[in-house]
C-alpha cells in the first residue's frame, strides 16, 4: 500500500520464523503499534512475561526476541492466551481491510503530517511531550478513521532526556540510545537490498540521511536519520537529540525535517494531496517543494510559490517565545544557505520568514516562513486563535487582528488510546458497540447519563487504587536511589491511600506552567495534607536542562519535603513521559493546570484526565476557556493581569481556596451508601460534555472537513 511494505514484510517473516509456531501471528501484530489501542494489546504481550514486558519499556519486539524459548514455548502452550492472540491479529487484519474514507486524501495523494517529534508510544522515544503526543494522537485517528495520512519526522538515536532529581532536589539528566534495530520499526531498502538514502545540504556537507518506517496502525510514519558512516562526525550527529541545545545543530535538523521530508516524499513517488506543517520545525519543506514544482513544470517564481502555497497548511502550538525561536541573517545562512538558494532566490526567502523587530537588526523565524507560505494556519484553541492573531499581526501589515488570517482547530486526544482500565471496561459496557468510531457525537455519551452512581463511583476508587498502587513502587525506588532515609522512603510505599482524594499536576515545568504557585503558599498546601481529611498529592514533569528557573521550583517543592505527612501524601515521580501520564492522567480524581494566561495554546493532559473520570482544576486558558461550563469542573479567573506576581498570589490563594472550599467537601459529602452524589454528577457532566469534543476525531475531522479538503 505505501512505500517499504516490503521491508516490513521481510521484517514480520523474519520475526515470525524465530517464534513458537501458535505465536507467530504476534510478528505483524509487532510491527504495527495499533495493537497499543486495541483493547487487549497491552495484556496479550505483558501475559507472557510481565516482568519482562517491564523490562523492555512495553517494545513488542524486545520482549519477543529477549524472551527465553521456555517462556515462548510456555505462552505458546497456554490456549486462552492463544486464543487471544489469535483475536487481536484478526482484529488488526480487519482494520487493515476496510476502505479508505473518501474525500480530498486518497491512497495515492495522502495527506503528508511533518513534526519534529511524534509520541506514539513509550517504546518510541522521539517525543518530549505535548506536540509530539498530539501529533501521536493525530496519527492514531487518521489509522482509526481510514483517512490517508503519512507522517514524517526524525529519529532520534538518543531521544529526549530521562530525569533523575537528586537528594537536594536537583534535577539531572541523562540520555539513552535508542538502538533502531530494537525497535519495531524497519529501515527503507532499495532494490539492490542496501538502505535506501538521500541527501540534504547542511553548511556545507551533503548529509546523507537514511529512513526508518514505523507503522501507526494504516499509517506509515517515516522517521529520517543522518547516522550514516558517510557522514562526519557532526552530520552523524545531527539526529541525536530531540530539541538539540546546539542552535545550529537545531537548525540542520529542520533542513533534514522539512528538505529531506519533501525529498523523502519525491524519492518514494508520494505526491501528498496537503503537506501538513505541525508546528514551525518542518518549515523549510517549502525550499524543496518549490525546487521541485520549478523543476516540473518550467514555472515561474510566482507560479510556483502559488503551486507550493496551495499545498501547505500549518499548525502553529504556542505563543511562548521559546518555541517561536528566531535567528540571524548570518547565522541562518551558515547553516542553510544552501537550503535557501534551493528557493532560486534566497533573500525572497528570507523576507518570507522575517519578524518584525522595529527597526533593531531583521530576525528569522520558521513559525513566520510557515504562516506566510501556508495556504491556511491555524491555532489549537479558540483562545489561541485569538492571541496568535495579535501576536502574528505584525506580518500582515495593513490587516486588523481580526483580519489576521489564523483560525483555530481545538486539540483532542485519541480516546483509545488515553481511555484505560476501569473506565474504558465501564463505558464499553454502557456506550454500546462501536461506540469509539463515533465518540466525537454527544449523542454517543449520553448514555453517561444513565450509568449508576455505584458504578461510576467503583469505577473511579479502583483506578484510583491502581494509581496508588504505582505511585507506591515508584515513589519507594526514586527515593531510595536518591539517598532518601528509609523511613521517608518507606513512606512512600505505605502513605499513599486509595482511598484519599488523589490531586495531580503533571506536565512540563516550562515556568508559565506555574508549578511554583504550589510552593507559593507552603503552610496551606502542607494542612491539605495533614487535615483530617486529607489529600494526597502527586507530581511529574521535566525542565527543560537549560531552563535552571524551572530546576529550581522543583528543588522549592523538594524542601518542603521534610514537613509532617508529606513522606506519604506527597510524591513527584520522576521521568515523566506517555506511559507515566497514561497511569496518572488514568488515576487523578483532580487534574490542576496552572498556566499564565494566555500562554497555554491548548493543553492536552486535562483532555485524558477527563477520560478516566477526573475533574479538571485549571485556568480558563487553552481549552479549558472553552471546555469549562460551571458545573463540569473548577476554574480559576483567566483574565490577564499585567502584573504576573501579583496573578501568582491571587491564583495560589483561589487554588487553595478551591481545593479547600469546594473540592475536599464535595469528595466527602456522602450518602448512605457511601457514594458523593453531587462528585459522580460533576464526574457524568464532565464525561459528556468534554468527551465528545476534546476527541481526536472532532479535532481530525476539522482538519479533515475544514482544512485539508481545499487542497
Ligand atoms: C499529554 C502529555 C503532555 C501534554 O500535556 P499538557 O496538558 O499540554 O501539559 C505532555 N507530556 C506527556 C507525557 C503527555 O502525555
Amino acid at each position: 500500500m505505501f512505500p517499504g511494505d516490503d521491508d516490513v514484510e521481510r521484517a514480520v517473516s523474519e520475526l515470525a520464523r524465530m517464534l513458537p509456531d501458535a505465536l507467530q501471528p504476534l510478528a505483524r501484530v509487532a510491527y504495527d503499534y495499533r495493537w497499543s489501542w486495541s483493547a487487549d494489546g497491552d495484556a496479550v504481550f505483558r501475559a507472557i512475561d510481565p516482568d519482562r514486558w517491564a523490562r523492555c519499556g512495553a517494545n513488542p519486539l524486545r520482549l519477543l526476541t529477549e524472551s527465553h524459548r521456555a517462556t515462548l514455548e510456555r505462552a505458546a502452550a497456554d490456549e486462552a492466551l492463544t486464543g487471544r492472540i489469535g483475536r487481536l491479529a484478526d482484529e488488526l487484519q480487519r482494520d487493515r481491510e476496510r476502505p479508505w474514507r473518501p474525500g480530498a486524501a486518497s491512497a495515492h495523494h495522502p495527506v503528508a503530517f511533518c513534526c519534529a517529534e511524534f509520541g506514539v508510544h513509550g517504546s518510541l522515544p522521539i517525543y518530549s511531550g505535548g506536540l509530539g503526543i498530539l501529533a501521536g494522537d493525530i496519527l492514531k485517528e487518521a489509522s482509526d478513521m481510514a483517512l490517508p495520512m503519512v507522517g514524517i519526522g526524525l529519529m532520534y538515536r538518543t531521544g529526549y532526556f530521562h530525569q533523575r532529581i537528586d537528594d537536594s532536589g536537583y534535577q539531572h539528566e541523562y540520555w539513552l540510545d535508542a538502538d533502531p534495530d530494537r525497535l519495531p520499526c524497519v529501515r527503507l531498502t532499495g532494490a539492490d537490498g542496501r538502505p535506501r538514502t538521500l541527501t540534504v545540504p547542511v553548511g556545507d556537507e551533503d548529509l546523507v540521511v537514511q529512513v526508518w518506517r514505523v507503522d501507526v496502525g494504516r499509517v506509515p510514519l517515516y522517521l529520517l536519520d543522518t547516522d550514516r558512516p558517510e557522514n562526519s562526525a557532526v552530520g552523524r550527529w545531527v539526529s541525536s537529540r530531540l530539541y538539540e541545545s546546539s542552535r545550529p545543530i537545531r537548525l540542520a535538523q529542520y533542513a533534514v525535517l522539512g528538505v529531506g521530508g519533501a525529498r523523502l516524499l519525491r524519492a518514494l513517488g508520494i505526491e501528498p494531496c496537503v503537506v501538513h506543517l505541525n508546528e514551525g520545525h518542518p518549515a523549510l519543506a517549502v525550499c524543496e517543494l518549490l525546487a521541485q514544482t520549478r523543476d516540473d513544470a518550467d514555472a515561474d517564481d510566482d507560479t510556483a510559490w502559488q503551486a507550493v502555497r496551495h499545498k501547505l497548511v500549518f499548525t502553529t502550538h504556542t505563543p511562548v517565545a521559546a518555541g517561536n525561536e528566531t535567528y540571524a541573517r548570518d547565522e541562518l545562512l551558515a547553516m542553510l544557505g544552501r537550503v535557501a538558494d534551493l528557493c532560486g532566490d534566497r533573500e525572497r526567502l528570507l523576507a518570507a520568514g522575517r519578524v518584525e523587530t522595529a527597526g533593531r537588526d531583521p530576525r528569522y523565524g520558521l513559525t513566520a516562513l510557515a504562516l506566510r507560505t501556508s495556504r491556511h494556519a491555524n491555532g489549537v484553541s479558540r483562545r489561541h486563535g485569538q492571541v496568535a492573531r495579535e501576536i502574528w499581526q505584525p506580518l500582515f501589515p495593513g490587516r486588523a487582528v481580526e483580519g489576521v488570517p489564523i483560525a483555530h482547530v481545538t486539540n483532542g486526544v485519541h480516546v483509545p488510546t488515553w481511555l484505560r482500565g476501569p473506565m474504558r471496561a465501564l463505558l464499553d459496557r454502557h456506550l454500546g458497540p462501536g461506540w469509539l468510531d463515533r465518540a466525537d457525537d454527544p449523542a454517543t455519551w449520553a448514555p453517561v447519563a444513565g450509568i449508576p452512581a455505584a458504578e461510576l463511583w467503583a469505577a473511579r476508587c479502583a483506578a484510583r487504587r491502581e494509581l496508588v498502587q504505582m505511585i507506591a513502587g515508584r515513589a519507594v525506588g526514586d527515593r531510595l536511589r536518591r539517598g532518601d532515609p528509609l523511613d521517608y522512603a518507606r513512606a512512600g510505599a505505605e502513605g499513599f491511600d486509595p482511598g484519599r482524594l488523589t490531586i495531580g499536576f503533571a506536565r512540563r515545568l516550562a515556568t508559565y506552567k506555574r508549578l511554583h504557585l504550589v510552593g507559593l503558599l507552603p503552610e496551606r498546601a502542607v494542612a491539605l495534607l495533614g487535615g483530617e481529611r486529607p489529600a494526597q498529592f502527586v507530581f511529574a514533569g521535566k525542565a527543560h536542562p537549560a531552563d535552571d528557573e524551572a530546576k529550581e521550583v522543583v528543588r522549592r517543592l523538594f524542601a518542603l519535603k521534610r514537613a509532617p505527612a508529606v513522606a506519604g501524601r506527597a510524591a513527584f515521580l520522576e521521568d515523566y513521559d506517555i506511559a507515566l501520564a497514561g497511569q496518572l492522567v488514568a488515576g487523578c480524581d483532580v487534574w490542576v493546570n496552572l498556566p499564565r494566561p494566555p500562554q497555554e495554546a491548548s493543553g492536552t493532559s486535562g483532555m485524558k484526565s477527563v477520560l478516566g473520570g477526573g475533574l479538571q482544576l485549571s485556568v480558563l486558558d487553552g481549552w479549558w476557556a472553552e471546555a469549562y461550563d460551571g458545573a463540569n469542573g473548577w476554574a480559576i479567573d483567566g483574565r490577564v493581569d499585567p502584573d504576573p506576581h501579583a496573578q501568582d498570589w491571587r491564583d495560589a490563594h483561589t487554588l487553595f481556596e478551591l481545593l479547600e472550599q469546594q473540592v475536599l467537601p464535595m469528595f466527602h459529602e456522602r450518602d448512605a451508601d457511601g457514594i458523593p452524589q453531587r462528585w459522580v454528577a460533576t464526574m457524568r457532566r464532565s464525561l459528556m460534555t468534554n468527551g465528545p469534543r476534546f476527541s481526536a476525531r472532532r479535532m481530525l475531522r476539522e482538519y479533515a472537513e475544514r482544512v485539508y479538503v481545499q487542497g
